[in-house]
């Protein structure tokens, strides 16, 4: 039985993955923690996340729990997850992060982390998305520099980062296959009289409204016809299912940094 810790558990994620692992028959929840100062700390967390009493209270001492469990699931705030990643590296524990908006630095962290411990990191934990990520490299590859490709992506009105870390994956995945330079290509918004769209561009829209748990769609505009592809997420319990999964696969694999097209078989 995997024993997993859950940080940002009483959050939108958090609350979807401990529900998934209490249904999963090979994983346990060992563990859930929020920042200290949130209003559900000393709750039980199986009725904070709606799936009944558990008797394991929401906690705000991650290096006590974890010394309980085998892996642990963080979906909260880069800082958090940064913070949490220091002391899961200290016992060697295994880690699921879904958290985006990750600065240049601290993924380089992440790399460095990734050589002593075991780590998934992925934007995106949805099959489809890794899917699609696999499909609009090779669309990109056939369809070349003559159709124009953007990225528009929606969410709901709290997210706090924007592009999200699962438009960037996209963007990065396509710059790659179009032997392009990211940074010099990337184009967040555009308003005023910017004149024509350079071909190299690759394009990155933000939508922002209601609820939306995550659309993303591609673009590539081409003369005459253009191809899309959309991904949209109905519910979060897709990212948890694969959270969930990723934690049950790397425990069996060598250190080293994952992502999800690692866990699913996808490279
Ligand atoms: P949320 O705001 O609902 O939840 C985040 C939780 O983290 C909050 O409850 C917050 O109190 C908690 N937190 C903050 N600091 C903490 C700390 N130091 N210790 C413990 N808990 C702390 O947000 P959400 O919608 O659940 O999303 C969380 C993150 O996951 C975001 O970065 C989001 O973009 C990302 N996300 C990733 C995927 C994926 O598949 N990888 C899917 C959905 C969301």
């Amino acid at each position: 039985m995997l024993k997993i810790v859950v940080t940002g558990a009483a959050g939108r994620m958090g609350r979807n993955i401990i529900n998934v692992i209490r249904e999963t028959a090979e994983t346990e929840l060992a563990g859930a923690v929020e920042r200290s100062g949130h209003p559900d700390i000393g709750k039980d967390i199986g009725e904070v996340s709606g799936s009944g009493k558990i008797d394991i209270k929401l906690t705000d001492n991650f290096e006590k729990v974890i010394k309980k469990a085998d892996c642990v699931i963080d979906f909260t705030l880069p800082e958090a997850t940064m913070h949490h990643l220091e002391i899961a590296l200290k016992s060697k524990m295994a880690m699921i992060i879904g958290t985006t908006g990750f600065s240049h630095q601290q993924r380089e962290r992440l790399k460095e982390a990734g050589k002593e411990m075991r780590i998934v990191a992925a934007p995106n934990m949805s099959v489809g998305v890794n899917l699609l990520l696999k499909v609009v490299s090779d669309m990109a590859k056939v369809l070349g520099k003559d159709y124009d490709v953007e990225i528009i992506e929606a969410h709901h009105r709290l997210k706090k980062d924007a592009p999200s870390g699962t438009a960037m994956r996209f963007a990065e995945v396509l710059a790659h296959s179009l032997n392009r330079d990211l940074d010099k290509t990337a184009v967040y918004e555009r308003h005023g009289i910017i004149g024509e769209r350079k071909p190299e561009e690759i394009g990155i829209q933000t939508i922002r409204a209601g609820d939306i748990v995550g659309d993303h769609t591609i673009i590539f505009g081409g003369l005459g016809e253009r191809l899309e592809v959309t991904h949209r997420a109905h519910s979060r319990d897709t990212f948890a299912r694969g959270a969930v999964k990723a934690a049950l696969w790397v425990v069996k694999q060598p250190k080293g940094l994952y992502d999800m097209q690692d866990v699913l078989g996808l490279k």
